[in-house]
């Protein structure tokens, strides 16, 4: 049985981060949970389904990003049976998250306490290393938006993509790739969408934001904006002219939903992230 997104009500705001129930034969499971900072949000939609966070055996992370991930140490604090799967590089940083957060507090600023909330490490004893099945899911690398990032297809067609199938805001159809610095590999991300084709899934579920019913338009979708915004920064474009670039696309195609994809997923954040690409790949390139 498959259900649409658990909608976290970001910052009180519908669509922006939307964490899955899924049913597996080890118990009820969550794919990412959302920050701490939306927890009462992520309580409120499990009710709404009839379901106590207690009864939560399992968080499956995409990747440990704070909007999917932020939320864990305090979740197990909570529900100190909750098995969290996460991948190797992943798990480091549950478990030890001060780097993590030195670097969203450069990126956000002061802004980051009320965007987040509380970054609680997870025990170690919580901590489950991803292999290639997790309880009843195959589970495999979708590097790209960060290197550590995990996909999850269910046997019932759905791919628990996280951020590796991009952004699309429903019922939206515009779809982009969310590159923020410092971690994104366009390489790595190509041959990740390739994988993802290859595995044909149903329904792409996201978590910016709910279900793409169109899984190949989808992903075509995704690459070629992909490289379509990632040219215009190859080529010197600017951060106001990319921004002012990236919400003409969007108004191009849902003319009404242009600020909440920016919510969800800032314009300038792609920007930076592949300016930062750019960058970094031409001095290797000198040395
Ligand atoms: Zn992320």
């Amino acid at each position: 049985m498959f259900d649409g997104p658990l909608d976290v009500l970001h910052g009180g705001e519908r669509r922006l981060i939307g964490a899955y129930l899924v049913d597996t034969g080890e118990g009820l499971a969550l794919h990412d949970c959302g920050p701490a900072s939306s927890l009462p949000g992520l309580r409120d939609a499990l009710a709404a389904r009839g379901v106590d966070a207690r009864d939560v055996r399992h968080l499956l992370l995409s990747h440990i990003h704070l909007d999917h991930a932020g939320a864990a140490g305090v979740l197990v604090r909570e529900h100190p049976e909750l098995q969290v799967h996460v991948s190797r590089v992943g798990a480091q940083h549950l478990i030890d998250p001060a780097r993590l957060e030195a670097s969203a507090r450069r990126l956000y600023g002061d802004a980051f306490d009320t965007l987040w909330g509380e970054l609680a490490p997870v025990p170690e004893a919580n901590v489950r290393i991803v292999d290639d099945e997790v309880i009843g899911l195959t589970c495999f690398p979708t590097p790209g938006h960060a290197s550590h990032h995990v996909a999850y297809l269910h046997e019932d067609g759905t791919l628990y993509a996280g951020d590796a199938a991009g952004v699309r805001i429903a019922p939206g159809r515009f779809v982009f790739a969310p590159t923020p610095p410092p971690e994104v590999d366009l390489d790595a991300w190509g041959r990740t969408l390739d994988e993802l084709e290859r595995r044909a899934p149903r329904r792409v579920a996201l978590t910016h934001f709910g279900i793409a019913e169109d899984p190949e338009r989808h992903l075509r979708a995704l690459r070629e904006t992909m490289h379509e915004w990632a040219e215009r920064v190859a080529h010197g474009m600017d951060e106001q002219t990319f921004v002012a670039a990236a919400r003409a696309d969007v108004r191009a195609s849902d003319p009404e939903e242009v600020d909440v994809y920016d919510r969800a997923a800032p314009y300038w954040h792609c920007f930076r992230g592949l300016e930062r690409y750019w960058r970094k790949r031409a001095e290797a390139a000198a040395e």
